[in-house]
């Protein structure tokens, strides 16, 4: 399929162009993002009653992985609240660039730490707590206050969106899994960029701020840490700035080569399975243990836990991978390689929050009406029931969504394992082996 560029479509482009929309949705965001951590704080303390339970890890969570994610990558973060009010302090102002910026100290953010380890800690942190975030509202109020005010800190010491772009555990996924959606963000010609003077789009221009993730628009080629939010199409005096519809996992065809990214697909396959077994599965030992967060069971699972996600999955990978006689370093196979688990991760997501969605999304329509417990009726729902949706599909859905996640993993180490010139068999039998486990811990 040749790509289809959107923004040729002049209102599709004079609405992304235009900062009015852009903001019209951010403040609805933001004021639902400030509720969510009220809530949180002073509405009841039974997580299925609270808006900041319900809202972020019932709906947004479904919106996010269900259809945000896969179908337009970092659609999320161009409209996400949490690095706005850091964003307009350190801009000092809210829409285009002030004729004075206020002095802040702009340091660029060390070396050391311009990579996704520390979204990969922030992310491995909120999950092995998850049991307790999940269901506890006054720790989900203040893990959703503490991302906003440590977005504001780094607003205010590095230059651009250094929360986003290092710390963000949710950031980390999406930029990963954003790679399979079929949306980007590119330059229209090469050639303009190499005579561009000034380079607007990543230094700022009078026309708007210069890249906020730290991105060379023109050398754009995945849309890992390209965050959607349309400031170089407003900069780019050439107007060489488009945005595509594309194939699915378009960027894939070229694997990546860092360790951190490679680390990231097993953090968040092995998550995807972990969760299945620890909030679907029937082991209510292994439940007291991840709900019990301090005691030594406790301990024992988060151990567990690690050790499935850096020992255990990378390990098996490598064993297959190590008979792939190759010129090639093992660390570049290996990272390479691992390209074929980022749809097969995303897909083990997508059948994990079916369940947990579909379980639990009654409580929506109930939160709408009394969002903080206090017995309020907005809306003449709060007295809806709990129970399960489309119980009868749940089970097929799930079984089609990894039969397609394993065709699509075997078709993505295909071509990584064209690239790095191996044979994609160990891993296409790896996938068969990690879905079978899902499938078992699913169904
Ligand atoms: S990286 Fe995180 S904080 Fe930044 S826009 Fe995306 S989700 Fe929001
Ligand atoms: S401003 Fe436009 S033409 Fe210039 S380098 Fe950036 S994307 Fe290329
Ligand atoms: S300025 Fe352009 S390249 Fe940079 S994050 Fe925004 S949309 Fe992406």
């Amino acid at each position: 399929m040749a790509k289809i560029v959107l923004t040729r479509n002049p209102f599709i482009k004079n609405a992304l162009k235009s900062r009015y929309p852009q903001l019209a949705v951010f403040i609805v965001m933001l004021v639902g993002y400030i509720f969510a951590i009220l809530a949180g704080l002073i509405g009841t303390p039974v997580g299925s009653h609270n808006f900041s339970i319900v809202f972020v890890w019932i709906a947004w969570w479904a919106i996010l992985i269900l259809v945000a994610v896969p179908f337009f990558g970092r659609g999320w973060c161009a409209v996400c609240p949490i690095p706005l009010p850091g964003e307009w302090l350190q801009r000092g102002a809210i829409l285009a660039p002030p004729d004075k910026k206020p002095k802040w100290l702009n340091l660029r953010v060390p070396k050391m730490f311009r990579n996704i380890w520390l979204q990969n800690i922030s992310f491995l942190l909120l999950a092995l707590f998850s049991s307790v975030l999940l269901t506890t509202p006054n720790i989900t109020g203040i893990v959703l206050a503490a991302m906003l005010f440590a977005a504001i800190g780094l607003s205010t010491v590095f230059e651009r969106r250094a929360f986003c772009r290092y710390l963000c555990p949710v950031g980390g996924f999406i930029g990963l899994y954003s790679q399979t959606a079929p949306i980007e963000l590119r330059i229209k010609d090469k050639q303009v960029c190499v005579t561009c003077e000034g380079k607007p789009c990543y230094n700022g221009s009078s026309a708007g701020y210069g890249c906020p993730w730290d991105v060379f628009p023109g050398g754009l080629t995945k849309n890992t840490y390209c965050g959607l939010c349309m400031e170089c199409i407003r900069t780019c005096p050439h107007d060489n700035i488009a945005v595509n519809l594309r194939p699915f996992s378009a960027d894939l065809a070229k694997p990546s080569t860092r360790m951190d990214e490679a680390f990231k697909a097993f953090i968040m396959l092995g998550s995807a399975m972990i969760y299945a077994g620890v909030l679907l599965g029937p082991w209510g030992t292994l439940k007291d243990a991840a709900y019990n967060v301090g005691s030594s069971a406790w301990f024992v699972y988060a151990i567990i836990f690690l050790a499935i996600i850096f020992v255990i999955l990378p390990g098996f990978f490598t064993l297959g991978i190590l008979n792939t006689k190759n010129v090639l370093p093992l660390k570049q196979r290996f990272a390479s390689l691992s390209t074929a688990l980022i749809p097969l991760g995303l897909m083990f997501w997508v059948a994990f929050s079916l369940s947990f969605v579909l379980t639990n999304a009654s409580y929506i329509l109930a939160a709408l009406s009394d969002p903080l417990g206090l017995g309020w009726n907005l809306f003449g729902t709060a007295t809806t029931a709990w129970q399960p949706m489309l119980t009868t599909v749940l089970a097929p859905a799930q079984t089609l969504v990894l039969v397609g996640a394993l065709i699509w993993s075997a078709r993505t180490a295909q071509k990584a394992a064209n690239e790095v010139k191996v044979s994609s068999i160990p891993v296409i039998v790896y996938s068969l082996i990690v879905t079978s486990i899902m499938l078992w811990l699913l169904l």
